[in-house]
């Protein structure tokens, strides 16, 4: 069978598990009323499902190809890209001023759900353009806002990111690319940049590129980086797309996966660009387009989980092996599991989305402080599960799923890119026990403290599962206190697994929630609190160990 878009799933747990319904009691989100998610998620999902989905092996057997310079994209992606444009489907949280629709970013997180595991290369493009409104929204002049965010929103131009350069990976700071002043307002943009997504294409008249450059006489470092638009074609007075800027593709990438999203090796060669925001406060700016892809990018991750498992289900059902191979107990658990996987996974991004629209309708510190530690759960979390949840679903597949033809690999080809980009999700736990842990814990207390208390609350309904649930946040609040009184060393040597588990404690909890609303969900989350809750115990352990053992081992005794 077909993709099909999860939109009972998600209404599910946006009235149920994570409530969305606080958000339309607000001034700024009163329009966002269950009816109004009902139509967009519905609306949404038949673009997922009848056009973007029936593309996605085009993307991947026709990878998009620089021809003369220009980037030709796959087959059908320039048609359904019109469709995702015209539909408003590209912003749906943008700003009102300027022709959004300024509903709630949780609703956006929705749609990239279901829009990753219907055609996970064509839907980077809006993910990015999304990224850069909000960044403009928040740091750029009010002309630069003026000429280039209807034309976002509108989805007729499309933004990019660019970060990296062959020396300055994760280390953003080693940039080398220069911004020159031309003594008029503009900027000569010169270096080189890599891995530029969709850097160019086909599918929007203009290329929007938000480039890190540094001033002349910049500090080294991050400190010295400064933020420019550098826009593919100038736009002339009447703001439409005027002659060709001093920019080039050099090259298309090579890709395990994700074929249908030119990945660019970008060249500026004086490029003219306009500052946005402060001089050399450039990763500030940027920081906020990379916070709003952090999430979407955790969502990429179990919208491809959600198109594996279903590719999976669907199989299982069909094959036969001694009677069809679902009745197998092996198969039952790897099935169970990646549904109560992708279950916690998308319940965290989602509370994550409305922790964010709580905080921007409400203004409160304490919203603010639980989407910031949120923010890197969803993100390492939601992709860790996408990688997992695709590799069970070649497993359930047998020999079927090491043969293309079936399409479940292509799945963990596309998925493997989300916990390398966006920060590698080892700098998303680093920064989880390093800078959101610099309020002493605070967010994280009280996250667990409600997480306690909900699961106290449960005892009655649920004895076995709440008191599990309980257990495991009471451990993970001790581990949490000895991850304070860690040195940075230590607390970075057990970043990966302390993340792991808190999200784990998180799943855990949501599945209780969904248990309590609905009594038939109980199975579900009795997979997740038993089979998979207990796994945080052993994280825990790891991320307590510390630093000594790993640096016990020189290089040598790893054998360099
Ligand atoms: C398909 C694709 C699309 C991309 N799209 C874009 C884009 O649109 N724009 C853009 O700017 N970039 C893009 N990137 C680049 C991407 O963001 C980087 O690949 C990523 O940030 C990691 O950098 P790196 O590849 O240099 O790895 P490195 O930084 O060399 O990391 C290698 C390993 O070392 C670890 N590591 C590095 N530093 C530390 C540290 N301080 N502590 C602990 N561990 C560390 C990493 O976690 C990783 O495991 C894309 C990459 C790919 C593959």
């Amino acid at each position: 069978m077909a993709y099909r878009s999860p939109v009972a799933e998600i209404r599910f747990i946006l009235d149920k598990v994570v409530p969305f319904a606080p958000l339309a009691e607000t001034e700024r989100f009163a329009e966002a009323t269950g009816e109004t998610v009902e139509a967009v998620l519905t609306e949404a999902g038949r673009l997922c499902d009848e056009v973007m989905a029936p593309l996605s092996r085009a993307g991947d057997l026709h990878p998009a190809r620089l021809e003369n310079g220009v980037v030709r994209s796959s087959p059908g992606f320039k048609e359904a890209y019109a469709q995702i444009a015209e539909g408003h489907w590209v912003a749906v949280a943008a700003t009102q001023e300027y022709g959004g629709m300024g509903l709630p970013q949780t609703l956006c997180v929705a749609i990239n759900d279901m829009m990753s595991g219907a055609n996970l290369a064509l839907q980077l493009n809006p993910l990015l353009t999304q990224g850069q409104i909000e960044a403009l929204e928040h740091h750029a002049s009010e002309e630069i806002k003026a000429l280039y965010i209807p034309k976002l929103i509108a989805g007729t131009w499309s933004g990019t990111m660019n970060l990296t350069e062959p020396q300055a990976g994760s280390d953003v700071g080693a940039l080398r690319t220069k911004a020159e002043p031309q003594g008029d307002g503009t900027y000569a943009i010169t270096g080189q940049k890599i891995f530029i997504s969709w850097g160019d294409s086909d599918l929007t008249e203009n290329i929007c590129h938000l480039v890190l450059a540094r001033l002349p006489d910049a500090a080294p470092g991050t400190k010295g980086i400064s933020l420019f638009m550098v826009p593919k074609r100038l736009p002339d007075a009447a703001g439409n797309p005027g002659v060709a800027n001093s920019l080039k593709v050099v090259s298309l990438e090579h890709k395990m996966g994700l074929h249908g999203s030119p990945t660019c090796v970008m060249s500026f060669e004086g490029a003219t660009g306009w500052m946005v925001g402060e001089p050399n406060k450039g990763m500030a700016a940027m920081f906020t387009m990379m916070n709003n892809a952090r999430l979407a990018v955790g969502v990429q991750g179990i919208g491809i989980a959600e198109g594996a498992y279903q590719k999976a289900l669907d199989y299982a059902r069909e094959r036969v092996q001694f009677g069809p191979i679902i009745a197998h107990a092996d198969v039952r658990r790897m099935l169970a599991e990646m549904r109560a996987e992708i279950f916690a996974a998308r319940a965290i991004a989602l509370a994550c989305a409305v922790a964010l629209d709580m905080g921007r309708a409400t203004g409160k510190e304490g919203w603010h402080a639980r989407a910031a530690l949120l923010t890197p759960i969803a993100k390492a979390y939601g992709t860790d599960v996408g990688i997992h949840v695709a590799d069970q679903g070649i497993q359930v597949h047998g020999g079927m799923g090491f043969i293309e033809e079936t399409g479940a690999a292509q799945y963990l080809r596309d998925v493997r890119v989300t916990a390398i980009y966006e920060g590698t999700n080892g700098i998303q736990a680093m920064d989880l026990v390093g800078r959101k842990m610099m309020d002493e814990g605070r967010a994280a207390f009280r996250l667990l403290q409600e997480v306690e208390d909900a699961a106290k609350a449960a005892r009655e309904a649920l004895p076995d599962l709440a008191e599990a649930v309980w257990q495991a946040a009471e451990t993970m609040r001790e581990a949490t206190e000895a991850l304070i009184a860690q040195s940075t060393q230590d607390r970075f040597a057990g970043a990966v697994p302390y993340l792991r588990a808190f999200a784990r404690v998180l799943g855990a909890h949501y599945h209780l929630q969904a248990a309590l609303a609905d009594g038939a969900r109980a199975k579900l989350a009795a997979i997740y609190i038993r089979r998979i809750l207990p796994q945080a115990e052993a994280d825990l352990a790891a991320a307590r160990a510390g630093a000594v053992d790993l640096f016990a081992l020189s290089p040598e005794d790893l054998g360099a």
